[in-house]
């Protein structure tokens, strides 16, 4: 009774060591690049690219640290990394249960992650190459926007 798209197949991915795994079984709500400071620090100086994944059903195994913050948006933060290599894996916001983000580094497929948009421009440095065709946004765009 499932009726899904042609095509659809589990998203996958780990860390670079391979001790962590994690795949769901719908494919991605969401790809956009984050340009905030705390995604600089992720991403080595970069936007970071954010997919996100229902969590219904999402699974993850390995050991993961994990670090709590407030983000520029005000939003309580929980991120997850690899336990051995350190590879910055996945993050979850207070203000949307339900969704986790995984970094599309770690995707097996990479593709997954062209993202249809840019946050946080305002805090990216003059260097920053972001595509003009592409939705934009200085700050953290209204929750209106934003899937549940
Ligand atoms: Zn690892
Ligand atoms: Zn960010």
């Amino acid at each position: 009774m499932t009726e899904r798209s042609t095509g659809a197949r589990p998203v996958t991915g780990g860390c670079l060591c391979g001790a962590v795994r994690f795949e769901c079984d719908e494919p991605p709500v969401m790809a956009r690049a984050c340009w905030c400071r705390v995604c600089q620090y992720l991403s080595s100086g970069n936007a970071s690219i954010n997919v996100a994944l229902r969590t219904a059903t999402f699974r993850v195994t390995g050991a993961l640290g994990e670090y709590r913050s407030t983000a520029d948006s005000g939003n309580r933060m929980r991120r997850r990394y690899c336990a051995a290599c350190g590879t910055p894996l996945f993050s979850e916001s207070d203000a949307r249960p339900g969704l986790i983000v995984v970094r599309a580094g770690a995707l097996d497929d990479p593709e997954l992650g062209r993202p249809s948009g840019y946050i946080w421009t305002g805090s990216a440095p003059s260097w920053a190459r972001i595509d003009p065709g592409l939705a934009n946004c200085e700050g953290q765009p209204p929750p209106a926007a934003s899937h549940r």
